[in-house]
């Protein structure tokens, strides 16, 4: 566990209305570190993103970021922080084109260029006059992921990002992936593939019923099945 960590979420509680959906969720991420957030359906994974992004303000409970607090700013206070929510679905504008989506993301003095941009995804570079829509599932994805680099993220979060795609894909955007933490970019990945979570992760944390109820390095989740059945299902 980091002792100076980039984010830090602390005791944090969400609502739905009368749902109680986030139970004092509690979790943190180091500079540079890629971190998944594991659990089964409804768990609270894609809701914890959204506090964190201030989509969704906590009931109660804090998100700091760096030295800052984060729990009371709107969402593109949280951005121009260096947090970025690459969503599960939607994500691209389909009548722009690929290049234009980019740019659309660029913020300015980004050490992110569309060439950077371009260099870890050629596809992206071949279809840069194509509009979004004229991609497929998993262009579109590396489109939102690239856009989101050009907002030159310090912590980028990722709902799903291989969801539905061919193994084939899968694998590039595991490679992406793996070249954008390179870059010294903190990763929060949510996603159901346990071998992509695992072929990426510094650590993991498991979500049920709203809170943190495991945490582990890479090295220790991959060597307890009875976690993986007992949590996920699997093992
Ligand atoms: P999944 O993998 O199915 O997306 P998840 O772990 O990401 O699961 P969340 O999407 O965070 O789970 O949902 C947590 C709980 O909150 C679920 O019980 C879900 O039904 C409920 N929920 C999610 N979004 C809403 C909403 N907009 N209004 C009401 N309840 C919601």
């Amino acid at each position: 566990r980091p002792r100076h960590p980039l984010l830090a979420v602390d005791a944090v509680h969400a609502h739905y209305g009368k749902s109680h959906v986030l139970q004092g969720v509690s979790l943190q991420v180091a500079d540079g570190e890629l971190v998944t957030l594991l659990g089964r359906n409804g768990a609270g994974k894609t809701t914890t993103l959204k506090t964190i992004a201030g989509v969704m303000p906590p009931s109660q409970g804090r998100v700091r970021f760096g030295d800052e607090e984060l729990s009371r700013l709107a969402t593109h206070q949280v951005a121009k922080r260096g947090i970025c929510l690459v969503p599960e679905h939607r994500g691209v504008f389909k009548l722009l084109t690929v290049e234009e989506n980019l740019l659309l993301g660029q913020r300015k003095n980004s050490p992110w260029q569309l060439a950077d941009v371009y260099r870890i995804f050629p596809r992206l570079k071949e279809r840069r006059n194509n509009g979004g829509g004229q991609l497929s599932g998993g262009e579109q994805k590396m489109l939102a992921i690239g856009r989101a680099l050009m907002n030159a993220p310090r912590l980028l979060m990722l709902d799903e990002p291989v969801e539905g795609l061919a193994p084939v894909i899968v694998e590039e955007i595991v490679a992406q992936l793996k070249v954008i933490r390179a870059a010294g970019v903190a990763i929060l990945l949510v996603e159901q593939n346990l071998e992509v979570c695992t072929q990426l992760a510094d650590r993991h944390y498991i979500i049920e019923q709203g809170a943190i109820v495991h945490e582990a390095t890479n090295a220790a989740f991959l060597a307890d099945d009875e976690v993986k059945d007992r949590y996920l299902g699997v093992g």
